[in-house]
């Protein structure tokens, strides 16, 4: 193909690897992001005062399956080990997450092994519900009203902002338990978090000298032409002037705290009480266990629903705004030479590795189809 001159909105990672692979192909790329940082939600940066690496916008660990891309991540920055595990305070007391025989054990204050443990969990569920609507009564038909109420209710609630009861069941699609004492968070064979963050990373993707860089610059579709192809890593919706309304996100609030010494022992705090304000505590420094800081920062974290001015965080994606979503997914199929990409183009919550997956994907389908084919979606919003 002959070199195009592309336009890519937003500097995230799919933003950055699109970018990367398209210029390594000989495209001119220039990447605008609205905000001053590159990185999108994955943005790090180091605290001035305490020396730590900050996840800006909350947490992030990078765990995977997929060998290539595990591969290609690598090749941007170093990876150190780290293993996430997470603890929940709840009615006074710490326990184990994801819940596990020891969580079960401790809960209980019991010494099950895991046949007797399943079978006591069998016990204790609801199985009078035979045909579950919402979460709530998928919770109790699943692990019963005691573990319901202690890890799930008031999480939940917070989380969402709506009693479970008002979720509907596919919120909770798997039994939430497990019956060893595996308390990985995550169980995917790649896991590890870049040494010098991921804006690193990202840095690292955009470095090439057919990319051209433009921080705090917010595209709008009416300034995205003039370009042969565009990739929008920006929300759908906003790109048509939420012409046909507002698709519902989740966003964050967070109060950074420092602390001198060790605040909490771990990464993650999650506060399963609803009468705790927050859902969870962070704990930068535990993401570099390599490193040593006297200081330390935090975050504590609660969750509310996403005004205009707000950063859309979790897309809510319940019935009425997938039927929102299929209105704008029409429009942007009407669309010429623009494609939407990441996670904030096709509303879909993407874990970094899928983000990286579908970005390289949507790369090698650029270079197949050339800008007069290549289509509005990659990845179906709705497939
Ligand atoms: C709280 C939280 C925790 C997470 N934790 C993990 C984790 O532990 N592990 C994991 O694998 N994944 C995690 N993720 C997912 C991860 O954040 C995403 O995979 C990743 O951010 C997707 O990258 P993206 O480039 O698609 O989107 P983004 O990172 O959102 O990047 C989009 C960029 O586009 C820019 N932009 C938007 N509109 C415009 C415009 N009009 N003009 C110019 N620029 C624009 C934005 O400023 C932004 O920088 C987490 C997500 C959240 C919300």
């Amino acid at each position: 193909m002959k070199p195009q001159n592309l336009l890519v909105v937003g500097a995230g990672l799919s933003g950055a690897v699109i970018a990367h692979e398209l210029a390594v192909a000989g495209h001119q790329v220039t990447v605008a992001d609205a905000r001053n940082h590159i990185g999108g939600n994955c943005h790090t940066e180091r605290c001035a005062e305490t020396g730590v690496m900050v996840h800006v916008y909350g947490p992030h660990i990078f765990h995977t399956d997929d060998e290539e891309i595990w591969a290609y991540a690598n090749r941007f920055t170093r990876f150190r080990p780290y293993r996430h595990r997470v603890q929940t305070t709840t009615q006074g007391r710490v326990y184990s997450m994801p819940i596990n025989l020891h969580t079960i054990n401790q809960f209980f204050g019991a010494a099950m092994r895991p046949d007797e443990a399943r079978a006591f969990v069998a016990t204790r569920a609801d199985r009078s519900i035979s045909e579950p609507q919402s979460f709530e009564e998928q919770a109790l038909h699943l692990i019963g009203p005691e573990i319901y109420e202690a890890f799930f209710k008031g999480y939940t609630q917070k989380q969402w902002g709506c009693h479970p009861r008002e979720l509907p069941a596919s919120v909770l699609r798997r039994l939430p338990l497990r019956y060893s004492y595996d308390d990985l968070y995550f169980a995917q064979r790649f896991q590890g978090m870049p040494e010098e963050g991921y804006s690193a990373m990202v840095a690292a993707m955009l470095d090439h000298p057919r990319i051209t860089l433009q921080l705090g610059c917010k595209i709008t579709r009416t300034e995205a032409k003039g370009f042969d192809h565009v990739f929008n890593s920006g929300p759908i919706d906003g790109w048509f002037d939420h012409a046909l309304g507002r698709l519902g996100y989740r966003t964050l609030d967070f109060r950074r705290f420092t602390h001198q010494g060790d605040y909490q022992g771990c990464a993650v705090m999650n506060y399963g009480d609803a009468e705790v304000p927050w859902t969870r505590i962070t704990e930068h420094k535990h993401f570099a266990p390599w490193e040593e800081h006297a200081g330390s920062v935090l975050y504590e974290e609660r969750a509310r629903d996403c005004g205009p001015e707000d950063i859309p965080y979790y897309p809510i994606r319940l019935v009425n705004e997938k039927r929102m979503l299929a209105d704008y997914v029409e429009l942007a199929e009407a669309e010429r030479g623009v494609t939407f990409v990441g996670r904030l183009g096709t509303y879909r919550y993407l874990d970094m590795d899928v983000s990286i997956r579908e970005a390289l994907d949507t790369a090698r389908l650029f270079q197949i189809c050339g800008s007069g084919r290549m289509p509005a979606f990659a990845q179906h919003p709705l497939g």
